[in-house]
């Protein structure tokens, strides 16, 4: 009844074109022809799109050249002009009306990393950027995720002891430097991850840096096994023939 209540009083609309829908989180059927909703063929380890089915479960040139330290990375959509406002909106406190269906999509695309997962760790914010935005958004989607995944979320677990500023425009190199250590687990939560297999959860993945760093610090901290799942995420073409 509240849902009805409330869908007079706030009726849902799409979080990408703000068009009326029927559900709270859904999109227009022209909102879904519109985004680039990520499936395979793509590469087994980061999960970055082929465009070639023969290449399907295989490594990416990136991660031939440079293995990310998560086992696998998988995300919903790619990040570009089109979903960027979907993204950007989950990190304004007034709307988190899209959060629910996030979560339904980051369980699907990341069903065999939840499978046998113990628990969902959100990557943390620091401190002072938590007090300013008064919420994680990487918590919110762990959240709505194990809602439908039902494995527990441990949002303690990390904390960002660094504040690591904006990781726009710098390079891969770049990035990965600004987050190196910014990342450690709690002394309370030493004792509970060892042996754990732990799936990450963030907004966007751009180059991999920022959850590297956060794995780097759950396997010094005893963790079996640490994948990843994003909403969105960062494409640059890549032909694996080269
Ligand atoms: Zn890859």
């Amino acid at each position: 009844m509240w849902t009805t209540l409330a869908n007079v009083i706030w009726p849902p609309v799409s979080p990408l074109s703000d068009e009326p829908v029927l559900r709270s989180g859904e999109l227009t059927a022209e909102d879904w022809a519109e985004v680039h909703f990520i499936d395979r063929p793509f590469c087994r380890s980061c999960g970055v799109p082929f465009d070639h089915p023969s290449y399907d479960d295989m490594d990416c040139p990136a991660c031939i050249a440079k293995p990310h330290v998560f086992t696998t990375g998988r995300s919903v959509f790619v990040y570009d002009e089109i979903s960027r406002p979907m993204v950007l909106s989950l990190k304004h406190a007034g709307r988190t009306d899209a959060v629910a269906a996030f979560g339904r999509w980051m369980a699907r695309a990341g069903a065999d990393a939840l499978k046998d997962a113990d628990a969902l760790i959100p990557v943390p914010l620091h401190a002072s950027r938590l007090r300013a935005r008064r919420f994680n958004q990487s918590v919110l989607l762990a959240r709505a995720i194990s809602r439908v995944a039902g494995i527990p979320v441990d949002a303690h677990a990390l904390a960002r002891t660094r504040r690591t500023g904006t990781q726009g425009g710098l390079t891969a190199q770049s990035r990965a430097r600004n987050v190196a250590g910014a990342f450690r687990v709690r002394a309370a939560a030493r004792g509970r991850l060892k042996g754990q297999r732990l799936v990450l959860i963030d907004d966007v993945f751009t180059t991999g840096a920022t959850l590297n760093a956060c794995v780097r610090a759950l396997k010094r901290a005893g963790a079996e096994n640490v994948n990843a799942i994003t909403l969105a995420r960062v494409v640059k073409p890549v032909d694996p023939t080269k």
